[in-house]
């Protein structure tokens, strides 16, 4: 009977100490719906190693991924948006700042960084969907003007990697007047003869397509990623018409002539090295 009873005293854990699985060590693929574990998901580029589907990664992933041993400056950290319009919608814009900020770690929806891809010196601005939807408000636009800006000084290229919904309509016409700078401030980094990759990522839509997304030397983007300005349901409710299989997909809009190459996460690194130096000679 003597199993069942504790006889070595003093081997009580309290719970604080208890040590527990972390979240998230095990994630399920969205596509094929086998368990992925987290270092098999580092291991592989957090692309699914059974069906390829990549997974919706942030900065700082992809710094990870795409540095010299995950090496680099992050430019600009301690930009945080203001309210300008005193905006309210289910909660007041600057609380909800404050709140996304310390659920998600981050100052806003982008971070931009400095640092080398084999070799090469390299700007890598990136956006994180986890920040209200990657949304575009004035410090996403203000951050890849600066970075643009480091660029131009230091004569590096520049890599923007765009995951968003649009627009931050909480900053409404600020939100708007961040395309056409963006949009400026390429026009200077072209004229200074500096490449430009732009890479798009699931999703990347309205305001960011329609700006910095598509302005690319090269635009490329990820295998199945959404890629497109409206929504399909507005669309299909606006011209009253079905619309074709794969619509807004990275493949559909390949095809049409908006992108350039799809490169899967694994080889991306080893691409963009390739077009750098292509473009450096
Ligand atoms: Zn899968």
């Amino acid at each position: 009977m003597a199993w069942f009873k504790r006889e070595i005293k003093g081997i009580i854990t309290t719970t604080e100490e208890k040590k527990e699985t972390p979240d998230g060590i095990w994630n399920k693929c969205p596509q094929c719906k086998k368990p992925l574990h987290y270092s098999e998901q580092v291991e592989n580029q957090y692309v699914c190693h059974y069906c390829g589907f990549h997974l919706r990664i942030g900065s700082k992933e992809y710094f990870s991924v795409l540095f010299d041993d995950n090496e680099f400056t992050e430019l600009f950290p301690n930009m945080v948006s203001g309210d300008p319009l005193n905006f309210t919608d289910t909660k007041k814009y600057s609380e909800r700042l404050v709140e996304t900020q310390f659920k998600t770690g981050l100052k806003d929806a982008i971070r931009a960084a400095v640092g080398k891809i084999d070799g090469q010196d390299i700007v890598i601005a990136c956006m994180d969907f986890t920040f209200i939807g990657g949304s575009m408000g004035s410090v996403v636009g203000e951050k890849i003007a600066r970075s643009i800006d480091y660029s131009i000084e230091h004569n590096i290229p520049f890599l923007m990697i765009s995951k968003s919904g649009g627009a931050r309509m909480m900053e409404a016409a600020f939100s708007l007047m961040q395309m056409a700078k963006t949009s400026a401030k390429l026009a200077l980094l072209s004229q200074a003869k500096i490449p430009y990759i732009s890479l798009l990522t699931d999703p990347t839509t309205g305001g960011v397509t329609a700006s910095y997304a598509m302005l690319g030397d090269i635009n490329i983007a990820e295998p199945g990623a959404l890629i497109g300005f409206a929504g399909p349901r507005v669309i299909k409710e606006t011209i009253k018409k079905d619309l074709p299989k794969g619509f807004q997909t990275a493949e559909f809009v390949q095809e049409h002539g908006f992108l350039d190459f799809i490169v899967d996460r694994r080889e991306m690194k080893a691409e963009l090295a390739a077009f750098l130096r292509m473009m450096k000679n």
